[in-house]
């Protein structure tokens, strides 16, 4: 057997850590889930659809494809849907890039950008965040060359919950050339509640080149079932359509997103009460001495450096299982009041310990 040489260098995606079976009343706060079970819609639109799970999904998604396309104001011929948001920045990265072809993304983000890039062949290029955790837009622009494909943004980006406004967004993309694509991958959109946040879907219209990327694993709380989507112009769309595997979005996840894309006061609701918890533990925390990024999204970002894996033992005795990115941070997602209130007690035992030093050395500006 002979494999392809590059896969070597390809390091394998790591899941947020679940509870140890019999660990007791552990909480996993390690992979940005919604602490929402499916709203009752949802799960009656996957009871009926499994009643028929012998026969194959609908290929071209047309319910939830018209519903979102008049919800986004898009033609839904630019509407391309994966198993996941994941799938869909997938099939867009090997649409745009192989061999000698080089990918931008920010980093610290999304874990999958380089794993899929390399998986694809083509060159990650890494552009490292700013002191203070956000997109570094002018290096990623200056990154970029006649060997760039495509350009990721990632807001709010995953782990830190900073984010790239809607001014910033625009003078990257008047400085970005217009053959090559940028992705803005918006999977926690809900949870920003800046005056200035960026809408993609009303970006899109503005620019030829762009790609947004959306989940319904987050808000939405459907992590399990595999549903996402991209909006992408026409030709990239048409390019995209043929990466994808098919039949990859099944009857049940088309359905149960239709459904919970249909509940939209539940959704708002449940987004705040997100919000406002998200809102409790950063005050908390304040409080406590701690300086981290002012998040927008449902989760927090710890940049604890060294300190980073003694911290998540400390997390884990409290019950919370957190993920670890050693050497660099923990970032801990807003679950529900009970994860939310062993949140705040252990920031303050590790408060106690000193352990907020690290974030007091400079590394990290303070919100306020
Ligand atoms: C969770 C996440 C996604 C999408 O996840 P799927 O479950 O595959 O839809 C995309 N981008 C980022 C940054 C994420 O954190």
């Amino acid at each position: 057997m002979r494999l392809r040489t590059d896969l070597d260098g390809i390091p394998a995606y790591r899941q947020g850590r679940s509870a140890p079976s019999g660990a007791g009343d552990v909480l996993k706060v390690s992979s940005n889930e919604s602490p929402y079970p499916p709203l009752p819609s949802a799960l009656d639109a996957v009871a009926e659809q499994a009643r028929q799970a012998n026969r194959y999904p609908d290929s071209s998604v047309s319910a939830l494809s018209s519903a979102l396309a008049e919800r986004l104001s898009v033609p839904d011929d630019r509407l391309v849907f994966g198993a996941g948001s994941t799938e869909s920045i997938s099939q867009l990265i090997r649409a745009l890039a192989g061999p000698g072809d080089e990918v931008v993304y920010p980093w610290r983000s999304f874990e999958a950008y380089p794993m899929l890039i390399a998986a694809a062949g083509a060159t990650p290029v890494g552009v490292p965040l700013t002191p203070d955790h956000r997109h570094d837009l002018a290096a990623m622009t200056a990154a970029v060359t006649p060997a760039t494909r495509l350009l990721v943004v990632c807001t709010p980006n995953n782990p830190t919950g900073t984010t790239v406004s809607r001014d910033e967004f625009r003078d990257l993309m008047a400085a970005v050339p217009d053959d090559v694509v940028v992705l803005l991958d918006e999977a926690y959109r809900h949870f920003d509640i800046e005056d200035d946040r960026l809408d993609g879907a009303e970006e899109f219209h503005r620019y030829p080149n762009l790609v947004i990327a959306r989940t319904f694993s987050k808000a939405y709380g459907l992590a399990g079932l595999r549903v996402g989507f991209a909006i992408a112009p026409t030709t990239v769309a048409n390019a995209m359509r043929k990466m994808a595997v098919p039949f990859g979005v099944t009857n049940l996840a088309q359905a149960a997103a239709l459904a919970a894309l249909n509940a939209r006061r539940e959704l708002e609701e449940r987004v705040g009460a997100l919000v406002a918890e998200r809102r409790r533990v950063e005050e908390a925390l304040h409080r406590q001495g701690w300086r981290l990024p002012a998040s927008q999204a449902n989760f927090l970002w710890f940049a604890l450096g060294e300190a980073t894996e003694s911290a998540a033992a400390v997390f884990e005795r409290h019950g919370l299982i957190v993920r670890s990115y050693p050497g660099e941070g923990l970032r801990i997602t807003i679950a529900e009041p009970r994860a939310c209130d062993r949140l705040i007690e252990t920031a303050q035992a590790l408060a106690d310990a000193g352990l907020d030093n690290a974030l007091r050395s400079g590394a990290v500006v303070a919100p306020d």
